[in-house]
């Protein structure tokens, strides 16, 4: 018998490709006849050298991107771009767009104003306790740059197409979906996300910032704050968190390779999300919590009858080996995250549980 493994529904960190998992077991003790682990082999030697450009060539081919973007890897999360991207753009006497929706873009906004910077926010939909993407947003035209979240992991949102800023670079934390679908990067001058929802462990933040922002950065910002040091230094600066970096590189390969790119990852997204869904819209007894034309693909947010029913819910789909279904604590309800490395299968066997649920519990 192989080591017990459930399907797993947790928001972050979050399920890995088995095939990853496996790799990185089998080359652990001995990395590439280096006699060492990845783990204590050295940031400046080959053998790291490799990994690292290898992940940053399969993100540039994934994504497309042309010679003006450069791929960072970066500590602090997600969270510390919600303070580096103020610090690094957003000057004295200049505004940026911030759009609400929801708590991470809520906590990118505080972090601006704590810094003094002057933000606006064009939209939010804070009004319906961010249950939907704004639409037909007025941004302003003199603004630095336009920050949105492309995916509200604790709301079950998902912008579907990203807004037209006009020559105001847009800036997005992907931090839950990126790779999950193609998409222009042309309008970006920066996205970023942590890589612990859909590509890898915890500890490495990706950016991807294009050439011109580099530009606006300040002389007098400490330099482990500074984008252009980790653009000038290939990300080694300092030691980069190399384990992350290396399970990164190997999710993108599994992405291109076994995958085989972004438009297949998209259709599989599509196909597991239209079948909780389709499940959830047919039922009166789950009752999805974000307006069906914002939904996010990656995190499927429902309720049940009553918090009672919901508790007995998650433990009962414990039992039956369906982890990580409690919403985030500060909403409640239910949430099941289907990220890139979630299977069809533990789909489908989440939406057979929840029938038999409802059967003996509706
Ligand atoms: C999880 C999450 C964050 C926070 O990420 P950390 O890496 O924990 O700082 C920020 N934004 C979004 C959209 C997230 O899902």
């Amino acid at each position: 018998m192989g080591p017990k493994r459930i399907h797993n529904f947790n928001a972050g960190p979050a399920a890995l490709p088995r095939a990853v998992l496996e790799e990185i077991q089998s080359e652990f003790l001995d990395f590439k006849g280096s006699g060492m682990s990845i783990t204590e082999v050295s940031h400046r030697s080959k053998w790291f050298d490799e990994v690292i450009n290898d992940a940053i060539e399969r993100t540039r081919r994934l994504l497309n991107l042309s010679s003006r973007y450069q791929v960072l890897f970066l500590q602090g999360g997600a969270s510390m771009q919600f303070c580096m991207i103020p610090m690094n753009f957003l000057a004295d006497g200049r505004t940026a767009d911030y759009v609400n929706t929801g708590t991470w873009s809520t906590k990118a906004i505080k972090e601006a104003r704590i810094q003094g910077k002057t933000v606006q926010v064009p939209a939010s939909s804070e009004d319906r306790n961010f249950a939907y993407i704004p639409r037909k947003i007025q941004f302003s035209k003199d603004a630095v740059y336009a920050h949105i979240t492309s995916n509200n992991t604790i709301k079950g949102t998902q912008w579907d197409a990203f807004p037209d800023t006009g020559q105001v670079p847009l800036i997005a934390d992907m931090s839950s979906d990126i790779f999950s679908r193609p998409f222009d990067v042309e309008q970006f001058g920066l996205f970023y996300a942590g890589a612990q929802k859909n590509m890898g462990p915890a500890g490495v933040c990706m950016v991807v910032i294009r050439d011109d922002m580099l530009d606006l950065i300040p002389g007098n910002l400490p330099t482990m704050l500074k984008y252009s040091t980790f653009a000038e230094k290939n990300s080694m600066f300092n030691t980069p968190p190399c384990f992350a970096v290396y399970t990164v590189q190997l999710v993108l390969k599994w992405l291109e390779e076994t995958i085989g790119g972004l438009e297949k990852m998209a259709a599989i997204n599509q196909r597991k999300a239209d079948l909780i869904y389709g499940f959830i819209d047919n039922s009166r007894f789950y009752n999805g919590t974000a307006d069906p034309d914002s939904r996010s693909l990656m995190n499927v947010t429902f309720r049940l009858p009553n918090e009672d029913l919901e508790k007995k819910f998650v433990a009962d789909a414990l039992v039956n080996d369906l982890g990580g279904l409690k919403g985030h604590r500060s909403v409640g309800g239910c949430r099941a995250s289907i990220y890139n490395p979630t299977p069809l299968q533990a789909v489908e066997a989440l939406v057979d549980f929840m029938r038999h649920f409802e059967s003996q519990n509706g």
